[in-house]
């Protein structure tokens, strides 16, 4: 994978999803990975502009190319949400480090919700579905494991029919969930 492989996978993965959007991409490769099991990361920041910025990391050259190209497209099916009016993007979904619980569970379930779809898309499928799951529940959510579930039957409507709404209500639907679950077992 060489840079120019990147530059025109970006463009075709732009003109496909979000023709519209600004992307920039740092000319620099060489930056430290944020957290490790990240290989490239958009900057949503200046979202309201239609500005974005997609980050490289290290670990991006050592991934297969099919993984390379799924990462990317995953990267830019965000900025395809945000500027789809459909999708009503508010500013939220984006999760960080000691962010509240639903906070946390709505960046989950967007993130699941862009690898289902473009795996529906035919893109590579990267691992299965319950390990994905189980991957982003232990990296953001560690509190719940073993404990919950984010079946596939709950995510149909927002792979379907993806909206900044339907998934910060599904997330508030498990997270009542997870409050009856410790209620009950007290
Ligand atoms: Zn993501």
């Amino acid at each position: 994978m060489d840079k120019s492989w990147i530059e025109k996978k970006i463009i075709e993965l732009k003109n496909k999803f979000c023709s519209n959007a600004n992307i920039t991409v740092p000319p620099s490769y060489a930056q430290k990975n944020t957290f490790s099991g990240t290989e490239a990361q958009v900057n949503l920041d200046r979202w309201k502009n239609n500005e974005f910025t997609l980050t490289i990391y290290p670990s991006f050259f050592k991934i297969s190319k099919k993984n390379a190209e799924f990462v990317l497209a995953h990267e830019i099916m965000h900025i395809k949400d945000i500027i789809s009016n459909d999708f009503g993007y508010d500013g939220s979904l984006r999760g960080y480090n000691g962010c509240d619980r639903i906070a946390n569970l709505e960046n989950t379930i967007w993130e699941i919700s862009i690898d289902m779809r473009l795996e529906k898309m035919g893109y590579a499928k990267i691992q299965e579905y319950n390990e994905r799951v189980s991957e982003y529940i232990n990296t953001h959510w560690p509190q719940y494991k073993n404990r919950f579930t984010l079946d596939i039957n709950d995510l149909a409507e927002v792979i379907n029919n993806p909206t900044c709404g339907g998934i910060k209500s599904l997330a508030e639907r498990k997270n009542n969930d997870w409050i009856e679950y410790l209620t009950n077992k007290n």
